[in-house]
């Protein structure tokens, strides 16, 4: 599904990420642990192609195809959707009016948006003023209506309080088809700060990420206890 090679990539003239290596294979969902600061909304940005992030070395393979240098519109097409940590507002347009144009049916766009509690936002200028739960679950609904091969979501856990948890974490395991694991061929890659998502949302595989780089992987649920026993520091010691 996913394969990233050596990518390195410059924000701003500033190389943030080093030579990262990572696989996702078809159906699977892995999480990206890693303290603040350390790249992991910059891995999102280069795989979703936003050009303010330089490829400066390595390449982004998505179901076999060299994806480096094509244009971020082109990705969403080719199946890949993501949930950004902070999504931007969209003045003057109704979210009804953009989730049109992902998906045709209307019946469709107002069954998807009445399970995640979002009819009464329908009418209302994309994200502006929407409140933390409000903004993921509204980008949730994009990515329900699109159905991406592979999604990536940056902290869907974090500003959210118990409530909308679940209802993302129920969104995602639709996204994702988590229940259909024999039929399966979506896969997520999930940025998660405390791992609160990890309760709704059963995941194969787990990420570290320090300084720009991934240093471990393994079984999700033992690097989060590790984490929250030891800290990211014990990481640091380890890789040495
Ligand atoms: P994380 O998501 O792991 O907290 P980020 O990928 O957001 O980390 O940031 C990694 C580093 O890259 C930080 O030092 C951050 O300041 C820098 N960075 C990320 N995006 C930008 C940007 N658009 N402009 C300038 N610096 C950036
Ligand atoms: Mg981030």
């Amino acid at each position: 599904m996913l394969e990233i090679k050596n990518l390195s990539v410059e924000v701003e003239g500033k190389g943030i990420l080093k030579e990262v290596n990572l696989k996702i294979e078809d159906g699977e969902s892995c999480v990206l642990f890693g303290p603040n600061g350390s790249g992991k909304s910059t891995l999102i940005q280069a795989i979703a192609g936003n050009p303010n992030y330089r490829v400066t070395g390595g390449a982004i393979f998505f179901n076999g195809k060299d994806i480096t240098e094509m244009a971020a519109d082109e990705r969403v097409k080719q199946g890949i959707g993501v949930v950004f940590q902070q999504p931007p507002a969209v003045r003057g347009v109704k979210l009804l009016d953009l989730l049109k144009h992902i998906h045709s049916d209307e019946n469709r766009i107002k069954s998807v948006a009445s399970e995640l509690n979002m009819s009464h936002f329908l009418e209302r200028d994309v994200n502006l003023g929407f409140s933390g739960g409000e903004l993921k679950r509204s980008e949730m609904l994009q990515l329900l209506l699109m159905e991406p091969d592979l999604s990536l979501f940056d902290e869907p856990d974090s500003g959210v309080d118990i409530e909308n948890l679940e209802l993302i974490g129920k969104a995602m395991n639709a996204l994702l088809k988590r229940e259909k694991p024999r039929v399966r061929k979506a896969s997520g890659l999930i940025i998660t700060h405390l791992g609160s998502i990890m309760q709704y949302v059963l995941v194969d595989r787990g990420f570290i990420m320090l300084d720009g780089t991934i240093v471990c992987s393994g079984n999700p649920q033992e690097l989060l206890e590790n984490i929250k026993e030891n800290g990211y520091e014990e990481c640091a010691r380890c890789r040495q």
